[in-house]
This record gives C-alpha cells, structure tokens and sequence, in this order.
C-alpha cells in the first residue's frame, strides 16, 4: 500500500512486517499520500490530532517561539507561554485541580502522577503507601509505572518480569459485567459490585500500603469508548477518600473537547486529585501533555515535602511544545471546536446506530462526543465475539483505508470479555458532510466483510 522504496531503509518501523504510505500534507479532517490517495482520518491519528491538519495560527505561534528562544530549562527558568499555558488549562480543569506540569507525552504524565502520589504520602509520614491500583481494559502507556499501573495484556505480556507491584479491577462493563451483575441487579440492590470491588482490594492489601488509584473516566483505546454506569465514579471517589487514596484520572485521550466537555469527569460529577492529559492539548501539533494537580497535594508538598516533587524531564515545558499547546488550545476556544465536535458527535453516533442496524457483524455503538465505539461482532444475535487472534478490527480497519478512511482498531482481549471494536475519533472540527463521508466509507468496508 503506497510504501516508498528507498535504497536502504534506516527506520525502525513499528511493524517490520507492514509497509506505511507516506503522508505528504494534510489539511482539514485529511491526510494526503505521496501517491495522491486521500485519507479521511477517522481517529485523528492515536485520537490527538483534535484539531484536523494544517491549521496556520499553531503552526505560526510554534514558529515564533523556536525563534525567541528554543530551548529554556524549567528547573531554571521560565517562559510566558508556560505560564499562559498553565492558565489557560488551570481554568479549565475542576475548580481544585489549579496546577499544571507539563511532560511529553502521556506515558509521562501518567507516570509523573503515580509517582506524585506516592511522594504526597511519604512527605506526610506514610511510606508505606506505594502501590497503585488500576483497572484491566485500561491504557495508561507504556513506560513502567503507567504500564504496570495499565491493564492493556498484550502491551503487558512481553514485560511481565519487570512491571512492578500495581493491582488491578475490573473496568466496569454492564453489557458484559466480569462481576456478573446487570444494571438491574445493581440498582435493585443498591449494588456496584465494579466500584466495590476497590475497596475490597484496598482492605485486602491493607490501606496502609496503597497510594493511588487510576482510571480512564471513559475508556478509550481498551474497551472502544466505554462508558461507566451511573455512579461509578462517585462512589470511587468516596472509597478513594475514605482510605487516604489518591485519586487519578486519565483524560489523556478524554481531555480537551474529546467527548463533548472540556474533560470526560465533568459528565460525572467528580473531582480527582490529579488529572493527567496529552494528546488533544496541542492538538497533536508537537509532543506535549501533562497533570493539573489539586491544591490539597500542591499544598502538602510546600508544606511537607520542601516544595520540591522529586522528579522531572529535559523536554518538560518546552517552549515551543507548550506555544503548540496555547496556540491550540486559543484556537478551541475561539472556534468554538468543542462545541462542534457535541454536535457532530450527536449526530455521528445516530448514524453509527443506523449502521448497525444494517450489519450483523456491528455491536453495540458507545461512548460520548467524538470519542465513539463499535462493537465488532461474530454474530450480533447471538452476541458472539470473533476468534482471538482473528484481528477482525485491523482487517475492517485496512478494508477501510483502501477506501480512504483510516480507523482506531482494538484487537480485543484475551481475558474473553472484550471482543474487537473499531474506535471512531475524527477530529472535533470536522463538518456534518464529512460525517456522512466518514460513514459510508465504513459502511463498504463492512459491507466487504460481511
Ligand atoms: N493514557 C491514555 C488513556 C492513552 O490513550 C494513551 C495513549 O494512547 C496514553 C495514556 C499514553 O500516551 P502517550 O502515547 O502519549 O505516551
């Protein structure tokens, strides 16, 4: 599929055994080949380029800032654009979350918020509390902290020996609940059994030794945009509270316009101690993401742990990251992106809807905003998941790119509850006739398959 040839090839694919087009330019909600084929891009690349391709005003401001000064090092100085940056996100996050601290990514931010928790907890007399908790059907990255913490199976698998001591939950997931309830029992009983269950390992391992809690507020890449019951994370919060747990929440694909709020948690009326974010902050433009953290922890790290979080990266604030991020994030707001991306998300879901009504081999259609699952199915009236192994959802995702349309596929797991499921994250500019572009693109594929 459109690879180039080159004399000798010196990159380090992701994958050895496939050939990539390479992308020339993009504009709008497509990428271009240099073959001249188009690419409606469907998922926003990993779900980040938020803001569709060539916007002008952020690539300017990146500009700008890479001619003042290139390079200044945050243990040291600091620059406007950081602190605008800051404010800008500050004012934004849940009102006691006021703090930012910038990484490159959101592996980082995510391992930077576990490690901040433990830090709050030794600075206060607790050494002990150093485990983290989180959920299988999770991603929270790939470095150790937010791997081990993570419960993506086959990212884990290869590393195992080396993941260090993170406990997991279940992810809640009514359709298939792995505690084997139905949102009817649950209501019936006053009952959550997927939130209750935190607090049955946090008593199991011993409160004394546990520090945080993480979760996606709705999952993305694990479970295709699942979204929690009524409550959930309510009553996470609570849990997290009354055992002196650290509550994370992962909005690094959520954040930022993503599913119709300028972050998923304002759906469920929670406050988290720290939310970490990424992806969508720069609209993709340039590696940046972070954690907006709560006055309670910044707080007890003046008062407790010599002001100093023990920790840090080179690129953390870099300037011209952090210009993409406030150029991007102006452009959000003054283009009313996020409010575009309800709309058209509102409408995308229905449509989704009216496609499964279609094909046998769509399931369930989930999620909030632009950030949109399908389920892929075997057979939808028995509710039956394809093989293992089968890769149902990259083999409909290439269906789709030969027809100019590229996907977010999610192969499943083999833990037998999570089949496959094909994310749909366009870029939250995108119009109601692309939708329907998007649509139909999808339709064929599928149509191929069945
Ligand atoms: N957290 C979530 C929810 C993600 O979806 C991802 C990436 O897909 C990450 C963390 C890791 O971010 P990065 O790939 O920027 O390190």
């Amino acid at each position: 599929m459109g690879g180039v040839k080159q004399e000798k090839d010196y990159v380090f694919h992701r994958d050895f055994t496939k050939s990539y087009p390479l992308i020339t330019h993009g504009e709008g909600v497509y990428l271009y080949d240099s073959q001249g084929k188009r690419y409606l891009d469907a998922s926003s690349g990993a779900v980040a380029a938020n803001l569709g391709h060539g916007v002008g005003e952020i690539a300017e401001a990146m500009a700008q800032q890479a001619m003042k000064a290139g390079f200044v090092h945050t243990l040291r100085f600091e620059t406007e654009v950081l602190q605008e940056l800051a404010r800008e996100i500050g004012e934004l996050a849940p009102p006691t979350l006021n703090r930012v601290y910038f990484t490159s990514g959101g592996s980082e931010a995510n391992e930077s918020a576990i490690k901040l928790a433990r830090q709050y907890h030794a600075d206060r007399g607790q050494p002990g509390k150093h485990i983290a908790i989180g959920r299988w059907q999770s991603y929270h990255g790939n470095t150790m902290a937010s791997l081990s913490a993570g419960g993506d199976i086959k990212r884990r698998k290869m590393y195992t020996p080396m993941l260090n001591h993170a406990r997991h939950i279940y992810s809640p997931y009514c359709k298939r609940c792995p505690y084997g309830k139905t949102a009817e029992t649950c209501q019936k009983d006053n009952t959550l059994a997927c939130a209750d269950d935190l607090e049955r390992l946090i008593r199991e391992l011993g409160p004394e030794n546990i520090s945080c809690f993480i979760c996606e507020p709705i999952v993305g890449s694990q479970q295709g945009a699942g979204v929690p019951p009524e409550g959930y994370l309510r009553r996470i919060r609570e849990i997290c509270d009354r055992y002196e747990v650290v509550m994370i929440v992962d909005e690094v694909m959520t954040g930022f316009g993503r599913t119709g709020t300028n972050f998923a948690i304002e759906h469920f009326g929670v406050e988290p101690d720290i939310l970490t974010f990424g992806k969508g902050v720069s609209g993709g433009y340039a590696p940046l993401a972070g954690m907006v953290v709560s006055d309670k922890l910044v707080d007890s790290l003046i008062q407790y742990g010599n002001g100093r979080f023990v920790h840090g990266y080179t690129f953390s604030g870099h300037p011209v990251s952090v210009a993409a991020g406030l150029a991007a994030v102006r452009y959000y707001r003054e283009k009313r992106v996020r409010e575009n991306g309800a709309q058209q998300g509102d409408y995308l879901f229905l449509r989704l809807q009216e496609l499964q009504s279609r094909h046998a081999m769509m399931g369930e259609v989930r999620g909030k905003g632009l950030l949109l699952g399908v389920e892929l199915l075997l057979d939808q009236e028995k509710d039956l998941h394809f093989p293992p192994g089968l890769d149902m959802a990259e083999r409909l995702n290439q269906a789709a790119m030969e027809r100019g349309a590229v996907f977010y596929p999610g192969t499943g797991t083999v833990d037998g509850i999570l089949g496959n499921h094909l994310l749909v994250a366009p870029p939250l500019t995108i119009s109601r006739a692309e939708v329907d572009e998007l649509v139909q693109i999808l339709d064929e594929a599928v149509t191929m398959w069945e």
